[in-house]
């Protein structure tokens, strides 16, 4: 077994390095995150040197990479923000995967390449107010046909990045059969200025600078070529790219508990008490100890997902393991970090607290670690569906 990056990945990892030292340092997205304000041109900047267009492939004009290579975009991202991840993730791992997937070959040809330029941005919008774990029964939202056209009305939660987006996926219901739920599910893609889009920021308590709305529809008019897959079967599209999206939240975990331990680390290095480090200290040291263990293995089990993935073999328990992992492991990492800073790590002067903030939603989205055990307890275990 061979641990290495591939030359190629090494100079990619490279490339990200840099560019966030140069134009994402901690500093920078501290103000971002007080101003409550997403730096849109970063993500023309990362289009420049072909980040946007990492996973594309070629002949969309991208450079072909696959899971891994999106892996080690999120975590070098993620060690200073994963805020900036997350957005980097909704067009590159969330949009190009879908795209890629299910659109047309019109589909693709028109949004892959302006995408890998910079020139579109994707808001993904699926989650409605009676819960986003149960999307079968709480998808409200429903689209009425109309000769060529689709005519959409309700509302949606947790639309993030809507405000930066030049588009957006929405899930709705285009025919309800009380038997199988999955049936009657249609994703379209729209763009986000359609007449009849209104959005309302949600106030939240971190990735402050990249917002999430409530959404409302109300008689949106949508050409049927708008739509993303088949009629009917939007359920399958969303499947399909779940695998993905794991390992997209994963990678993101990996990289904030990097950085936050990179920050803890130091700090046990530079402040001292009874006359020395307070790395010297066996408590502190054991809690820096039990975050590098946990990480390397949450980078591990993420390695391997994205490596399935690429090699096109069985991965969804692996991708589901990865991102629970992941995630609990990068919560603990802000948590001991919150510990070895004291009351450094309670003020706005250092970083810790936005990590620790951060943290908290990839607990729970894009999918609870409650329903990522579930489907690990029913495939991976083999066990009954336990709802
Ligand atoms: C900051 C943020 C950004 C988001 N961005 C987006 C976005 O861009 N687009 C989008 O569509 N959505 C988005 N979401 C929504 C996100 O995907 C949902 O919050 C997530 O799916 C959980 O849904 P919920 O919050 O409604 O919790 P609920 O579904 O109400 O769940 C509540 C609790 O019940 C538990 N539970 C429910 N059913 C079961 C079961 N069968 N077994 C065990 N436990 C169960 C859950 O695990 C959880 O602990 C975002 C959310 C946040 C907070």
């Amino acid at each position: 077994m061979d641990f290495r990056f591939t030359d190629d990945q090494r100079a990619l990892q490279d490339v990200v390095r840099r560019f966030v030292e140069k134009e994402m340092p901690k500093d920078r997205v501290a103000e971002w995150d007080k101003n409550e304000e997403f730096p849109k041109d970063l993500l023309d900047k990362m289009a420049d040197i072909g980040l946007m267009g990492a996973t594309i492939p070629e002949e969309y004009g991208g450079t072909g990479g696959g899971a891994m290579e999106e892996v080690i975009v999120l975590e070098e991202l993620s060690r200073h923000s994963s805020t900036v991840a997350l957005a980097y993730g909704l067009d590159v791992c969330f949009g190009a995967v879908t795209l890629e997937r299910h659109g047309t070959e019109e589909q693709r040809r028109e949004f892959l390449p302006k995408l890998a330029s910079g020139q579109c941005h994707f808001a993904l919008s699926m989650t409605e107010p009676d819960g986003g774990t149960d999307i079968l029964g709480s998808t409200k939202t429903v689209a009425r046909e109309d000769g060529d056209y689709f005519v959409i009305n309700g509302s949606k939660v947790y639309t993030t990045g809507i405000n930066i987006a030049s588009h957006v996926f929405v899930v709705v219901r285009t025919e309800k059969d009380p038997n199988k739920p999955s049936h009657g599910l249609t994703v379209f893609l729209l763009p986000k200025d359609t007449p009849g889009i209104k959005y309302s920021k949600i106030v939240k308590m971190g990735s402050k600078f990249l917002h999430s709305y409530e959404v409302a529809y109300q008689d949106v008019r949508v050409h049927k070529s708008t739509m993303i897959g088949k009629h009917n079967k939007g359920w399958h599209a969303v499947l399909d790219t779940l695998n993905n999206e794991r390992i997209f939240i994963a990678a993101v975990c990996c990289g904030l508990g990097r950085g936050a331990f990179e920050d803890a680390n130091q700090y046990a290095l530079d402040r001292t008490a009874f006359g020395r480090p307070i790395g010297q200290f066996q408590a502190v040291q054991h809690q820096l100890a039990d975050t590098l263990v946990e990480l390397d293995l949450a980078q591990l089990s993420t390695y391997k997902a994205a490596w399935l993935q690429d090699e096109k073999l069985e991965g969804s328990v692996q991708a589901a393991s990865a991102k629970y992992y992941a995630s609990e492991a990068a919560f603990r990492a802000t948590d001991r970090g919150m510990r070895v800073l004291a009351g450094s790590g309670f003020t706005m002067e250092y970083h810790m607290q936005r990590y620790y903030r951060d943290v908290r939603q990839l607990i729970f989205a894009p999918v609870t670690n409650e329903m990522s055990k579930n489907f690990i307890a029913q495939v991976g275990c083999g066990l009954p569906k336990s709802y």
